[in-house]
């Protein structure tokens, strides 16, 4: 098990390379099933679900759209909960079989805060596919309908997620010692 320093902080291997990519791969085969013939547009969460959202789109079997926004920043190590506007998102959703791409699921906020505006665009169905949640930090109640792992409550670094803007570029995750 390997440990890194990231600024002032040591994290240790939580999820290592092969164990993310084989589990992208069969959320990749479960949505291509379940969406066969109907062309969903994924709404991929910057900044943190870029390499996820990339992986997994590249899995998929059926035609597919997808798009990037962003929204609130996680500032430091606790979730600032400020949520603000999305930023970029161009498609008009309505009629849309929207599936929403996100790095973690920590206390819900941001989801549960941002969803609203988006259903108020009448996509035809809307769905949330996440690599990480934390599901003992729940707070705001969310359906959450891919999960690729379920973790512990522990900050987490690597593959898209940052600590402080460093350890985006890590191919496996990595946790807070
Ligand atoms: P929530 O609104 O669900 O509490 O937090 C969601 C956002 O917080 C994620 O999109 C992510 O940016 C950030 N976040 C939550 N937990 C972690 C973590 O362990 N590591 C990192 N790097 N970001 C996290």
């Amino acid at each position: 098990m390997a440990t890194i320093k990231v600024h002032d902080k040591f994290f240790e291997t939580y999820l290592p390379e092969e164990v993310i990519q084989k589990r992208i791969k069969e959320l990749a085969d479960t949505i291509s099933n379940d969406y066969k013939g109907r062309k969903p547009l994924f709404i991929a969460i910057l900044n943190g679900s870029f390499m996820f959202a990339a992986d997994l789109f590249k899995h998929l079997t059926i035609e597919a759209e997808i798009c990037f926004i962003k929204l609130a920043s996680y500032k430091g190590m606790k979730s600032s909960g400020n949520v603000v506007t999305s930023i970029g998102l161009e498609d008009d959703l309505f009629g849309k079989e929207v599936i929403i791409v996100e790095d973690i699921v920590d206390t819900g906020k941001t989801l549960h805060n941002f969803l609203p505006k988006l259903e108020h665009q009448q996509p035809k169905s809307m769905k949330i596919a996440t690599l990480l949640h934390k599901s003992e930090a729940i707070e705001y109640p969310l359906n959450l309908d891919y999960v690729g792992f379920d973790i512990p409550n522990k900050f987490v670094v690597g593959y898209g997620l940052d600590y402080d803007g460093l350890g985006r570029n890590l191919k496996e995750i990595y946790q807070l010692v």
